[in-house]
């Protein structure tokens, strides 16, 4: 978390305790905080204060547009249209939605990562009722033409819903012109506090003819307009929105600083590293998102030499990391198996810094080469008998 942050959150847990749902003034104070945190996250995607439901998660965020317009959809139809290379939380919701009668379409990617425009257009039937496509991927970084599926979307009069985990806080959005009538996003992933999420949801789930187009799936109290029960977490909220403004006054510097060094990496890594390659699009991508393949070595090995060198990067995703999998993302993209094995995911954000970025550089090539040297399937010169 931005200490920033913290600073916020710690305001709120002493001073603004009450339950935004009471009546007593201190419960009205909560209340207040919470609109105008409201305001301030709405204000990034330039959505209205009364749009934004909070959610535990991102995780949450899309269950809830995802089950929600389902469920809710149901008699019109029984098909969703998805990527895929989706992150779990909406994959795997889909799944369980196939699981129960739907009729889920999986779009394929290209190598870059971008789904084919006129292949989603084809996909749609009479039977559609949602098009649920990941804003920016969490992976690889690549950035799909959200505008242009919105614009799709809206033709024929599809619900849209973006998965923007990892866009929300690092690209500009503007849920207007891109058409979008749900949107996922997540507190930890801007540096603020990890267990805060929100679901945008357009008009707060009314179409024009005043008819719902989603509903809730969990059943307890009336919060967030009956959309979302449970006591409201207000410190938490208080410091996404402090996360946000952050964001706001900084993205202007950052986005391009960030920019600059993740292609630092990429240049210096293709340069002078052999056998190794880019995963993902070359420059519609995330500013923040490096993902690079290495052949002959597992990235699962690179992750924890380079974790004794004081560095910290990953494969894949932090979410399925423990699994030994190959990532659905990299064989989305063409990878063989193998390749796909030995990734890398290095994510630069707003304190890292030039010279860390230079010691990481510096020691990546040692690394390589030591785990390449242990590798039986680096292509060795025959051992010369004594
Ligand atoms: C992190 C992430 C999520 C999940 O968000 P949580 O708040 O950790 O549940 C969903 N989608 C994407 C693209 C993500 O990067």
């Amino acid at each position: 978390m931005d200490p920033r942050v913290i600073e916020e959150i710690e305001k709120h847990f002493k001073a603004t305790y009450g339950n935004s749902s009471s009546l007593h003034s201190l419960g009205q104070k909560a209340g207040q905080v919470l609109t105008k945190s409201r305001e301030i996250i709405a204000s990034l995607i330039n959505a209205k204060r009364d749009e934004i439901f909070f959610t535990s998660s991102g995780t949450e965020a899309d269950n809830l547009a995802i089950m929600g317009v389902a469920l809710k959809n149901k008699k019109m139809g029984n098909h969703i249209i998805t990527s895929s290379i989706e992150h779990h939380a909406v994959e795997n919701t889909c799944k369980h939605l196939e699981e129960e009668g739907f009729q889920i379409t999986y779009l394929p990617v290209n190598k870059f990562g971008l789904i084919n425009l006129k292949q989603l257009e084809d996909s749609i039937t009479d039977n559609t009722i949602l098009i649920t496509i990941m804003f920016a991927n969490n992976e690889i970084g690549t950035i799909q033409p959200i505008e242009e599926i919105g614009k799709i979307a809206n033709k024929h009069n599809i619900i849209f819903h973006t998965d923007a985990v990892q866009a929300y806080g690092k690209i500009a959005i503007d849920v207007d012109k891109m058409h979008i009538d749900l949107l996922s996003a997540s507190a930890h992933k801007l540096y603020g506090p990890k267990g805060v999420g929100m679901l945008y949801i357009r008009n707060k789930g009314f179409r024009e003819d005043g008819e719902s187009y989603i509903e809730p799936i969990m059943f307890g109290g009336g919060h967030e307009w009956n959309m979302r029960p449970s006591t409201v977490n207000v410190p938490g909220i208080a410091g996404f929105a402090k996360a946000v403004e952050l964001v706001k006054d900084e993205m202007e510097i950052e986005i391009p600083r960030q920019t600059r060094l993740r292609d630092k990496i990429i240049k210096y890594v293709l340069e002078n590293i052999d056998d190794s390659f880019l995963n993902g699009h070359p420059t519609q991508r995330l500013p923040n998102n490096v993902n690079l393949g290495f052949k002959y070595i597992e990235g699962e090995s690179i992750v924890l030499d380079l974790d004794s060198e004081g560095i910290g990067a990953s494969t894949g995703s932090a979410c399925s990391s423990k699994s030994l999998e190959p990532s659905h993302v990299l064989l989305a993209i063409g990878l063989k198996p193998q390749d796909a094995h030995g990734s890398l995911r290095v994510t630069v954000g707003r304190f890292t810094t030039e010279d860390e970025i230079d010691y990481f550089l510096e020691r990546l090539p040692h690394v390589i080469k030591r785990l390449r040297e242990l590798s039986p399937l680096t292509k060795r010169k025959p051992k010369v008998d004594k």
